[in-house]
């Protein structure tokens, strides 16, 4: 039986964040993820945006974390090389009533320490962003973008390269306590720790059950997206955003750092945490919507949709609540119960799980870890370098010179890196994630059987073997024909 001081359910952005910041510590650390990877569930499927921390209540948790996790975001993207952009942001508006809204919005913003944030006129708006609709404008200068799979593989790996385990496929079926601290099941094995970390994201109302921490009534908002073209991204600087209400922060047009546009999003709720289909109504909605705040793209720049799905936390009448992070000394000692980890928990994930450590210190005093290292390199994109600095590459290692993925310009070396991940991921959206390849205008049409080629080649498996992402999405079947050697 494995032994650890802390064991982390679920490795997304926060759990790998509280994974990485724990291993600053003397502490052995293991997490437990039910997916094939890291950024399977919310962390990957989200809209990458490093807010500033003025949408959220005065004096709540997410208002707190948020203008903290925005503060830490250049450093954490120097230190574990992920892409990240302060580009800043808009939300457009028309009405007097919208102009009164704004204002109120940065009152909230400032009394929650968030800076940056001014009103401009529509003259100053189409100087920033040629193509957007709107009278006047609120101006975050300090919020941003993020690539959130890439700021989620990079937690990890720190993570892991600091000692962290982590244990892919691994779902947490049972929790006992007994006077050693916790023996926990997972993935068909037993695992005993002193302390536990509740980060299971749609999952937390579970986990904590299991924790025998009742009560918690957690909805799933489930929001789809439009993903556009990269060619798009050239005119769009900054995301353009509505005039949020506290709770809801209206359909965005989003650049990612790749340049695609994000049209969303929807939001609507569920019990169904695990449905990610995208209905014609709502794409159509999208579409008209998305069109009145940026009418600079057609229905022929889509190149696929996505879903993702908030755990929201609510209490009898519905409401909305804040996060809650909480140890119960009474009832569940030693463990950390994090709920409703909804939105900014991105921006926010290096400052919770920050928080998360102060209460773990008040009850027990940690020795740091000397040999901590916060760096972390990336797969080098080979794309983004200069003439002379790509030539350099080949001559080092010719596998530079050969394009896998046309779409994205992704090399047969990026792609070996991928496929040799320190985190051990052996899936397609595993190379995915990790170099955009099949992330292009063709899907994957054209590079997708030649990387399920080098898994096959590189991990000594059979094609039959090749999962798309989750357990079971096998990507082969079998043979259509059979060869009989001997004819
Ligand atoms: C549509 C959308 C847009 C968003 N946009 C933004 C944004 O622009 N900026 C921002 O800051 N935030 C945004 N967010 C919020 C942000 O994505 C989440 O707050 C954050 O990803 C939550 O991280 P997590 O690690 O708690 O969740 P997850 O990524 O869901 O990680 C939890 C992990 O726990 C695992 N798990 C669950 N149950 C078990 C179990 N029993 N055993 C083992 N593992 C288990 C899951 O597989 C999962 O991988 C958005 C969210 C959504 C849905």
């Amino acid at each position: 039986m494995k032994k650890f001081d802390v064991f982390i359910i679920g490795g997304g952005v926060i759990g790998s964040a509280i994974a990485r910041e724990l291993s600053r510590y003397r502490l052995s650390i293991g997490v437990a993820e039910k997916n094939t990877d890291v950024c399977n569930e919310t962390s990957g499927r989200n809209t990458g945006v490093c807010h500033g921390g003025f949408a959220y209540d005065v004096g709540s948790l997410k208002a707190k974390l948020c203008v903290e996790g925005n503060r830490m975001m250049d450093d954490l993207a120097r230190e574990l090389d992920f892409p990240f952009r302060r580009c800043g942001k808009v939300l457009v508006g028309n009405t007097e009533e919208e102009y009164a809204r704004l204002l109120e919005v940065i009152e909230q913003g400032n009394a929650n320490g968030a800076s940056g944030l001014r009103m401009i006129s529509g003259k100053e708006l189409k100087e920033l962003i040629p193509q957007v609709e709107g009278s006047f404008a609120l101006l975050s200068e300090n919020s941003g973008i993020l690539d959130p799979f890439l700021m989620t593989i990079a937690l990890a790996e720190n993570a892991a390269q600091n000692g962290a385990e982590y244990f892919l496929g691994h779902e947490v079926t049972g929790i006992q306590r007994d006077t050693d601290g916790y023996l926990i099941e997972a993935g068909g094995e037993i695992f005993r720790s002193r302390w536990v970390i509740n980060s299971a994201g749609l999952g937390c109302g579970k986990i904590s059950e299991m924790l025998g921490i009742t009560g918690y009534h957690i909805v799933g908002s489930k929001d789809d997206y439009i993903i556009l073209d990269e060619r798009l991204g050239r005119g769009l600087p900054m995301p353009i955003y509505t005039v949020p209400s506290n709770t809801y922060m209206g359909i965005h047009v989003t650049p990612t750092t790749d340049g695609n546009v994000l049209l969303g999003p929807t939001a609507e709720q569920t019990d169904n945490m695990s449905w990610y289909g995208v209905e014609q109504k709502n794409l159509d909605y999208l579409y008209e919507e998305a069109m009145k705040l940026w009418p600079n793209f057609t229905r022929g720049d889509y190149i696929r949709t996505y879903s993702g799905i908030l755990p929201k936390w609510v209490d009898e009448e519905g409401r909305i609540q804040d996060y809650k992070i909480e140890i119960r000394d009474d009832i569940a000692p030693n463990a950390v119960n994090l709920i409703g980890m909804e939105s900014p928990g991105l921006t926010a994930s290096v400052a919770i799980a920050r928080y998360v450590i102060a209460m773990m210190q008040e009850r027990e005093a940690f020795i740091e870890n000397t040999d901590f290292n916060p760096n972390r390199k990336a797969i080098v994109r080979f794309e983004k370098l200069d003439g002379n600095t790509q030539a350099k590459l080949i001559k080092e290692n010719p596998d530079y010179g050969e394009l896998i993925c046309r779409c994205g310009k992704v090399t047969k070396a990026e792609i070996l890196q991928a496929i040799h991940n320190p985190l051990g991921v052996h899936t397609m959206t595993g190379v995915k994630y990790r170099t955009r390849a099949m992330m292009g205008r063709c899907q994957g049409g054209y590079c997708q059987m030649r990387i399920t080629r080098m898994l096959e080649e590189e991990l000594g498996i059979a094609p039959t073997d090749i999962t798309y992402a989750q357990e079971g999405s096998r990507m082969f079947f079998g043979k259509v024909r059979e060869v009989n050697e001997d004819e």
